[in-house]
């Protein structure tokens, strides 16, 4: 079950150009910067009253962030919203007929657990769930 938004995913081509725009222009509060071998990308996460905003910034050619930046030139990526047992959720939406990205939780950001869910059957937004164990 979704619980709220947890984060704003954008893609950046430069993440110090985004933690300039971010923190210093827009005056968000910045939490810090994180490395996500996992999914490789360095990110950028910041503090807009409850809910993150979190910058994304490709570590490599292969990351999904690179092909993405390459097709649009960066921007909203995905939206993600937490829930209880991201595992739970991903069983619990293929049963709803949602098709998945990820079919089991993988390590995201600051220890959590994430799952994406695929945009064809999320009206074109790439969603992620993720949670706190
Ligand atoms: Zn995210």
């Amino acid at each position: 079950m979704i619980k709220k938004i947890g984060h704003i995913g954008i893609a950046v081509p430069d993440l110090e150009e985004g933690i300039q725009l971010y923190r210093d222009k827009l005056g968000l509060k910045f939490i810090g910067t994180e490395v996500v071998e996992d999914q490789k990308v360095k990110v950028a996460m910041f503090e807009a009253g409850d809910v993150h905003i979190e910058l994304l910034e490709p570590t490599g050619d292969d990351s999904p962030i690179a092909a993405f930046l390459q097709k649009t030139g960066g921007g909203m990526h995905h939206i993600c919203y937490e829930v209880d047992d991201v595992d739970e959720s991903l069983m619990e939406f293929e049963e709803n007929g949602i098709r998945l990205i990820d079919k089991k939780s993988r390590p995201g950001a600051s220890g959590t657990r994430v799952g994406f869910l695929h945009p064809k059957s999320t009206g074109r937004v790439l969603t992620e769930l993720n949670s706190h164990k």
